[in-house]
């Protein structure tokens, strides 16, 4: 990984838009700070679209596309989420009414079992606003041991759903998309771009494993200074600072070399 400072003018200036992660990215122990939403402001006036990508629910994607200068929220690691065309928000998802039905029916079976089976997880505390995941809170407010994680991620996947691992919780999912296919499917849908020029117009940043997506696909990566886990293909750029400073810092340099 380079510092920032190698982050050339001509490929800041390629860019249409930057994709970025919420928590311990943007947000510090969950809080928006000042600096980091000034930030979006800045990088906006660069006339960049921005677009959220989060593993948190659909209805945090649903105020965030409401009020915060953005483009778009993809919520829940990448299967739907919210855009606003100016004139009013539209809710997108990756499948029809009646696969997502049948879909949480399923969800709902596997979180009683894992519940019954492992009564040590906890539920986070944004469980009510999801659609189509349900995540268990590993370290947010409450810690769970790397052996209860595993024990639950082994028994989900021999249910055939899908698991993802962010610096706070553990999600369980039967939804296919990650934070980078649902990304590049929110592109192609509402901007037109394929998937091949997206990853080169688009940069990302954030912080963890879920975001591994999207440190793999994209062309210009960040991370912020407290990056966890270990991406098997990691960012090529890191910030000094950590959280929404090391975001900011991002925004800084980005609508410097455009400037
Ligand atoms: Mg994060």
């Amino acid at each position: 990984m380079k510092p920032l400072a190698a982050l050339t003018r001509d490929e800041a200036n390629q860019l249409r838009g930057l994709l970025f992660d919420l928590d311990d990215t943007v947000l510090d122990g969950g809080r928006l700070g000042e600096e980091a939403y000034s930030a979006l402001f800045r990088l906006r006036e660069a006339g960049l679209l921005l677009i959220a990508v989060t593993g948190r629910p659909a209805s945090w994607a649903e105020l965030i596309a409401r009020q915060w200068p953005v483009d778009a929220a993809i919520a829940e690691n990448g299967p739907i989420g919210w855009f606003d065309d100016g004139e009013r928000l539209t809710r997108f998802d990756s499948v029809d009414v009646d696969e997502r039905n049948r879909r949480a029916a399923l969800l709902a079976e596997l979180i009683g079992d894992l519940r019954r089976t492992l009564p040590a997880l906890v539920p986070a505390d944004d469980v009510n606003g999801r659609v189509t995941d349900f995540a268990f809170d590993i370290n947010e407010h409450h810690r769970a041991s790397e052996e209860l994680v595993a024990a639950a991620v082994a028994r989900g996947r021999a249910a055939g759903a899908a698991t993802f691992r962010s610096s706070v919780h553990l999600h369980f999912t039967f939804d296919r998309l990650d934070k980078a296919t649902g990304a590049l499917r929110y592109l192609r849908l509402r901007h037109h771009v394929d998937p091949t020029a997206a990853r080169r117009l688009f940069a990302f940043i954030g912080d963890s494993e879920n975001d591994a997506p999207c440190f793999a696909a994209f062309r210009t990566t960040i991370a912020v200074a407290n990056l966890r886990g270990r991406p098997p293909i990691g960012p090529r750029f890191i910030t000094e600072a950590p959280q929404g400073r090391g975001f900011a810092e991002a925004a800084r340099a980005l609508v410097a070399l455009r400037g």
